[in-house]
């Protein structure tokens, strides 16, 4: 048993009796809860308010979360420009994380068994209440899309729903992990990381991605990125990252892409096809994966794929529009294999922590990929930065 074994026990013991103090009150940190929270709410198209509103009463299920910070997704950036889901008033933040500051007599483990006490840190993964069988963790091989999610909720009149705040209110039934072996960065990364581990799981479906694979990897924004660091914790490394962008292209070489083509230095797919077949020593690639959101980049990728080869497209998470591709060439007649994937399962979510620790203990630089940090007053230039395409991962960070 080493020091941290120790700690670890120490803290569950204190949490413990801090928990089941009384009978059915909730358990409460030693530091004071305030008895208001300031949440920020999307009131109209790209503009949040700040608001503050009271912290409610525990129930015996419920968890009050301290939030340390949240990243902006894609999804966010698409409700505070259009309200797509028609939510608006709404609290936004569905990447974020936090410690447990209260939390209701009956809670003792989190979504995978793993006991939870006040300290811990926790992320938040889906609320179940209409599909009580998608909470077997153990058993679940769904796609969590469609479920809800802290973030994404209609307005209530608890008001705390989103993690662009200080405190969330997390309900029985929802699904939460303690991360506490986690730092922030990392738990910040979770959920953007656990797509990546999906659409990696998917690709193995194929039977095609294997070690010596060679792997093209198109789109280097933070999704393609975190996919060649997810293979590279697999032991694949010969990767060959294609981009327009000369930033994105070395970061992505820092990642572990053995190899980066630039699209723009190659006019018409047969050159581009010429150079991601150079890069990989003469050949095209075993596999390929697609993480662009651009209807021309998926009727590329076929190309560069060799014959019985493998594809997994994961660009398109919202309507990016048809795509032209020929069936003959394209797939029958080069008997190309491919998955889609979207979003992750509960297990992908679990298996993402261990991605997070493998990354870091092999010295790929994940946490870098958080460009950007604002508090939560500059939420609205936090997300106009995300729409400018600026940076990488903009995260709003609390304190
Ligand atoms: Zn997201």
């Amino acid at each position: 048993m080493n020091s941290a074994d120790i700690e670890k026990i120490v803290k569950q013991i204190i949490g413990e009796m801090q928990g089941s103090g009384t009978a059915s009150a909730p358990a409460k940190a030693s530091g004071a809860i305030p008895k208001t929270a300031r949440v920020a709410m999307l009131t109209s198209l790209e503009h949040f308010d700040v608001k503050e509103f009271p912290i409610p009463q525990l129930g015996d299920d419920d968890i009050l979360v301290k939030v340390e910070g949240c990243g902006v997704c894609g999804t966010d950036a698409h409700e505070f420009k259009r309200d797509p889901f028609s939510l608006i008033p709404v609290a936004l933040g569905h990447e974020g994380t936090g410690e447990i500051v209260a939390m209701g007599k009956n809670v003792k483990v989190d979504s995978a068994g793993k006991p939870l006490n006040i300290g811990d840190k926790v992320v938040t993964c889906m609320i179940f209440k209409d599909n009580p069988d998608i909470t077997m963790y153990d058993l679940n091989k769904q796609n969590v899309g469609g479920a809800d999610v802290y973030g994404l909720l209609p307005d209530d009149d608890i008001h705390l729903n989103g993690w662009f705040s200080d405190y969330l209110f997390v309900r029985g039934g929802s699904t939460i992990f303690n991360v506490s072996d986690l730092d922030l960065d990392s738990r910040i990364l979770i959920e953007p990381a656990a797509v990546l581990v999906h659409a990696v799981e998917r690709a193995k479906t194929t039977g095609i991605l294997r070690f010596n694979s060679r792997v093209a990897v198109q789109g280097c924004g933070p999704i393609g990125l975190l996919c060649i660091a997810v293979l590279r914790t697999m032991g694949i490394e010969n990767i060959v990252a294609v981009d327009g962008n000369e930033q994105r292209l070395a970061f992505a070489k820092e990642m572990g892409a053995e190899k980066s083509v630039n699209f723009k230095d190659h006019q018409g797919i047969e050159a581009l096809t010429g150079a991601v077949e150079n890069a990989f020593g003469g050949h095209l690639a075993d596999f390929a994966f697609q993480c662009t959101g651009s209807p021309v980049a998926h009727a590329n990728i076929y190309k560069f794929i060799r014959n019985g080869g493998g594809l997994c497209e994961l660009g398109f998470f919202i309507n990016g529009g048809d795509a032209t591709i020929n069936p003959h060439f394209d797939i029958c007649s080069k008997e190309i294999t491919t998955v889609g994937s979207w979003v992750y399962t509960l297990r992908d979510y679990a298996t993402t922590f261990d991605f997070l620790k493998r990354a870091k203990a092999i010295g790929l630089p994940v946490q870098k990929l958080i460009t950007h940090r604002f508090p939560l007053d500059q939420i609205n230039e936090a997300l106009k930065t995300n729409l400018a395409m600026q940076g990488l991962k903009i995260a709003i960070v609390n304190q």
